[in-house]
């Protein structure tokens, strides 16, 4: 996978690249698609939703160009996997996840895998997580309509980076902002970002 879906397509991110070999996705997704866990694509997680394709969550993690230090906040745990990926490129990590069962469910795959620097939390994460704020990059990984819910852009450190996809002119894109400066990044599908209790 590393090989093939990442390095070969452009992620030259080392911390990123030694998080992708050593997180075990198929521990992430669920018994029935254990065998497809590295294939080159997302995969059904339960409640609707999904595990991203490999290569986006190594693009996604590469595009925040964490160093070891810092906070990160992390909008839609999912499955946790992203998660696991993101707490091995940082110093801390909160996930926020809408839906409890798979919320719950990423809690308890990340305290089996011995994760200790990731906290997951139940709730609408387009409102951020105020008592863990200034996070040092956010990530979003689901599809927020046109632009990024303005209580991520608070709780961000100034300069630091939001990836997130976007939709623009009727299409996804994912982009990341810095300092209020757009770079669109690649076209993109996410499941959306759903405001509002679960
Ligand atoms: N990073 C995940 C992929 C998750 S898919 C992984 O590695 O598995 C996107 C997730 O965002 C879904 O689980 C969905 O329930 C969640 N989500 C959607 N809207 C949300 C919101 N407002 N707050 C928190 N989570 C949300």
């Amino acid at each position: 996978m590393v090989e093939r879906q990442l390095r070969r397509r452009g992620i030259d991110d080392e911390r990123v690249l030694t998080a992708m070999a050593e997180v075990p996705r198929e521990r992430f997704v669920p018994r029935e698609v254990a065998d497809q866990a590295y294939a080159d694509r997302a995969l059904p997680i339960g409640e609707g939703q999904t595990i991203s394709q490999p290569w986006i969550v190594a693009r996604m993690t590469a595009l925040l160009e964490l160093e070891g230090p810092e906070r990160v906040l992390e909008v839609g745990t999912g499955s946790g996997y992203g998660a696991a990926v993101l707490s091995r490129c940082c110093s801390h990590v909160v996930s926020v996840e809408r839906i409890r069962a798979l919320g719950e469910r990423a809690r308890d795959t990340l305290a089996d895998l011995g994760y200790r620097n990731v906290e997951v939390r139940i709730g609408n994460g387009a409102s951020g997580v105020a008592d863990r704020a200034p996070f040092d990059a956010i990530v979003v990984t689901a599809a927020a309509g046109r632009a990024p819910p303005q209580a991520l852009s608070d709780q961000l450190t100034p300069g630091g980076p939001l990836v997130c996809p976007v939709e623009r002119e009727g299409d996804e894109r994912l982009v990341r902002i810095r300092d209020r400066q757009v770079e669109p990044i690649a076209a993109v599908r996410f499941v959306p970002l759903v405001e509002g209790d679960a």
